[in-house]
């Protein structure tokens, strides 16, 4: 079975990790420093705070901006469910802004009128957490300026598009979000096995997350609230964190990953360019993307448009039966049975109802040869022409 998305790991990758485990640090050391460094210089953010997930760093990201109970969170239905339980693990409420049908991504019009809504209601959310589909940046002018508008933190779950960029500039430098969380799990676009990490440039927010992050917990004397700063012993728990440190093992691969981001993104691309000239005249739509964005591709998303021969559904059983290892992104959240006892329903979301019902992602990854990729096209081809 040819996979929908897959890790490449080389020689070089494997000796990173290697000479990590021959040295004296083996969970967070220099490693993870410089892993963030690397991240926050290549994104123009000033911060970065790696985890153990990119699911962590949700959570320590909803933490740092204060959400619980009480608070109302906003993220889209079509995402993994990480990018809506982060609000729950807070004791907020979760709620979702339908897609628009072009882009996947959240709809900024949606946004903007629910936006209006919920002030005349007096239940405006206190963040939103906007999703890259496939590594495509949403609109973070429009985000940005309604987030203004409105009063509300932006989180930016960014898992699939760090080596993207949005009007020219790189994905996670945050000059429209509050922060913005990458993900490192090996079908991601570069992957330090397990691991996420968190960007920002509010160096209080980078404080709290880094608290957060390790049970609560601050060394730094300058910032202790009773214990004596001369007892060099000394730590203390001010707030209830977790253990979300990232290893300097994860963190050596996802370093040594680092310097291929440019090649796999391009790579990335040049796979997705293939595919769209190769379905033109064939019933298969994708994201619509302007001029100055460059998606990261972690997904090759396609939609089976409704003049198609075969459904979706027969499209995907025959690839699959074929080898071909389609996959589907996303079903909706609010579909999910845990959001649907918390009251949600068929139809509350239809643009994403209805793209789920169409949705389907082709292989895509560094490494995906000519010959895999022609056999994919031309079975596509022969199967809906
Ligand atoms: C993969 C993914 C996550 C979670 O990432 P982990 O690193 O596996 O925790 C969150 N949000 C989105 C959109 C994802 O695709």
């Amino acid at each position: 079975m040819i996979p929908y998305g897959k890790q490449q790991i080389t020689e070089q990758d494997i000796d990173a990790v290697v000479d990590v485990l021959r040295s004296d640090f083996l969970t967070q050391g220099p490693i993870v420093n410089r892993f963030e460094q690397a991240v926050a210089e290549k994104c123009q953010a000033k911060f970065a705070l790696a985890t153990n997930s990119a699911t962590s760093a949700l959570h320590i990201a909803c933490l740092a901006l204060d959400i619980g109970q009480g608070d109302i969170v906003w993220t889209s239905p079509i995402s993994f469910v990480a990018s809506a339980n982060c609000a729950l693990y807070c004791g907020a409420s979760i709620d979702f802004v339908d897609i628009d049908r072009n882009t996947a991504n959240m709809s900024t019009r949606a946004l903007a009128e629910k936006l209006a809504l919920a002030k005349r209601q007096d239940k405006l959310p206190k963040a939103i957490i906007v999703v890259h589909m496939a590594g495509l940046s949403c609109d973070m002018v429009k985000i940005g300026e309604l987030a203004r508008q409105y009063q509300v933190k932006i989180i930016e779950d960014a898992s699939h598009a760090i080596g993207g960029a949005y009007q020219s500039e790189p994905v996670g430098h945050c000059q429209f979000s509050d922060i913005c969380v990458f993900s490192f799990h090996p079908v991601k676009v570069i992957t330090s096995a397990e691991g996420g990490m968190a960007l920002t440039n509010c160096e209080q927010l980078a404080k709290k997350m880094e608290m957060y992050r390790s049970h609560g917990i601050t060394k730094d004397t300058t910032q202790f609230q009773q214990f004596s700063s001369n007892e060099p012993w000394s730590y203390e728990q001010q707030l209830l964190g977790f253990n979300y440190r990232m290893s300097d093992l994860h963190a050596a691969l996802g370093l040594s990953q680092l310097n291929k981001l440019d090649d796999f993104v391009a790579q990335r691309n040049a796979l997705a360019k293939n595919y769209r000239n190769a379905f033109e005249g064939i019933p298969i739509g994708f994201q619509q993307q302007s001029d100055s964005t460059l998606s990261a591709y972690h997904l090759m998303l396609c939609q089976v448009e409704s003049d198609s021969k075969l459904d979706r559904d027969t499209l995907f059983n025959t690839l699959r039966a074929k080898g071909i290892g389609c996959q589907i992104h996303y079903i909706p959240i609010h579909l999910q049975p845990y959001f649907q006892q918390l009251g949600y329903c068929q139809g509350d979301f239809p643009v994403a109802e209805q793209y789920y019902k169409t949705c389907i992602s082709l292989p895509l990854f560094p490494g995906l040869d000519k010959k895999s990729q022609t056999q994919i096209i031309e079975t596509i081809t022969k199967l809906l022409s």
